[in-house]
């Protein structure tokens, strides 16, 4: 039995064996920006408006994690029973960016440290009429 796989936001980042982030960058400051900036820089000291697309680094660095045991209000869409998870917040290899997301599938809180490396996965976040929901989460890389 195979589900049908959709990205529960579009254009947010790439499938595949290493997916990526989409993110921009602003043309004159290189400012990067995730989720996508395209109306303007919000660096003080620029006035462009001008972003190109850019793939954002895969791996990064935990600044802090923290685990959820209340289920988030709707329009949320959680597991039943619901199931706690952990979100982090991982600074990006080459952009410096810090960015929130879910720790992958069976990765327990207190596995996890402030200044682990990680690399960016593409996994299940729920399910709506069969079809599986899939989101970026954060993974420990293997040293
Ligand atoms: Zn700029």
């Amino acid at each position: 039995m195979s589900e049908t796989q959709v990205p529960a936001i579009e254009g947010w980042f790439t499938d595949g064996p290493e997916p990526r982030l989409l993110g921009t960058k602003c043309t004159q400051c290189s400012t990067y920006f995730f989720p996508k900036e395209s109306t303007y820089c919000r660096n003080p000291g620029c006035q462009s408006s001008e972003f190109e697309e850019v793939p954002l680094s895969r791996v990064g660095t935990i600044w802090s994690y923290a685990e959820h045991h209340y289920k988030p209000p709707a329009p949320y869409i959680a597991d039943d029973p619901f199931v706690p998870y952990t979100i982090a917040a991982v600074e990006l290899a080459e952009e410096k960016l810090v960015v929130l997301g879910q720790m992958a599938a069976g990765v327990k809180h207190a596995d996890l440290k402030a200044g682990m490396q990680v690399e960016l996965v593409v996994e299940r976040i729920y399910d709506v009429d069969n079809v599986e929901h899939t989101i970026w989460k954060w993974k420990p890389i293997a040293v």
